[in-house]
């Protein structure tokens, strides 16, 4: 059955006057993982008021702009500030807009990268400093306290919390994919690339490790342990000292599989499954 007339509330005319005009988004598939359902599909239109620019446009439809890369306007690049619809005349072809996936690896600020994690990713942080990145951690920061010493210590902010990226002072950041530690760790690697030092970070507090003696360190340390090593290391924050004991081959195995993940060019798992949720 067919129906004239006025189109209903839900299917306006876009030819009408003072209609709010189209917009066609063109999402590249490795963020789909971010869209709503509906929109999981190469193109999908969008009523975007001409006052509205492509930072509301991506916001609106659930994306971050942490996690988008570059940005086309009907093929030509597109900055966040731009109003894709501005000038668009009534009844107008709808522009299309494609957004793409941060490229990896992703230069950051501050090189090599400095990060701050939020409360949810602490057995992240400490493998991040026992391959020597700087990943400072905060488990009873609120979200803007983080915000604040990200911008003002240059550190890029990893949470799985979109909401958190959704706030536009955010200098820097990464939405953390994976759910198992290892699984994130992976995904910061291939997409940062941090040149690696292992065993020159406290895992628990984060600061420098030096080389101690054994006598130096002798109170700190069991009888056993100090039999059997002689190569021990101190934390210059708070005080733990490290020797290579039965956890050494796991830890051995981190570092080989980190190494593997933070070579430039292994970055290209935009991974979707697994990713957090909103
Ligand atoms: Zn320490």
């Amino acid at each position: 059955m067919s129906r004239s007339g006025p189109p209903g509330p839900g299917a306006p005319d876009p030819g009408a006057p003072g209609a709010v005009p189209q917009l066609v988004l063109a999402v590249d598939p490795a963020l789909w993982f971010l869209l709503s359902p509906r929109h999981r599909r190469p193109r999908f239109g969008l009523p975007v008021p001409a006052t509205d620019t492509v930072g509301h446009v991506v916001r609106a439809v659930g994306l971050p702009p942490t996690e988008i890369g570059p940005v086309h306007l009907d093929g030509r690049p597109a900055g966040l500030d731009r109003r894709p619809t501005a000038g668009v005349p009534p009844g107008g072809a709808a522009p299309v807009l494609a957004v793409g996936p941060r490229p990896r690896p992703q230069p950051t600020r501050s090189c090599p990268p400095r990060f701050l994690l939020d409360v949810h990713l602490g057995a992240l942080a400490r493998r991040l400093r026992l391959l020597g990145l700087d990943a400072a951690w905060e488990p009873a920061a609120e979200d803007a306290e983080l915000v604040a010493r990200a911008l003002r210590e240059g550190r890029v902010l990893l949470t799985q919390d979109r909401g958190l990226l959704h706030r536009g002072a955010v200098p820097e950041g990464a939405l953390v994919r994976g759910r198992a530690p290892e699984e994130q760790l992976d995904d910061v690697l291939g997409r940062f690339a941090p040149p690696l030092a292992p065993w020159t970070r406290c895992p628990r507090c984060g600061a420098a490790l030096v080389a101690a003696d054994p006598h130096e360190v002798a109170d700190r340390v069991p009888p056993r342990a100090l039999a059997a090593h002689t190569a021990f290391r101190r934390c210059t924050g708070c005080g733990q000292v490290y020797w290579r004991g039965a956890h050494a081959r796991r830890l051995d195995a981190l570092v080989a599989r980190a190494r593997d993940a933070a070579r430039p060019g292994n970055g290209a798992g935009e991974r979707g499954a697994g990713g957090p949720s909103a």
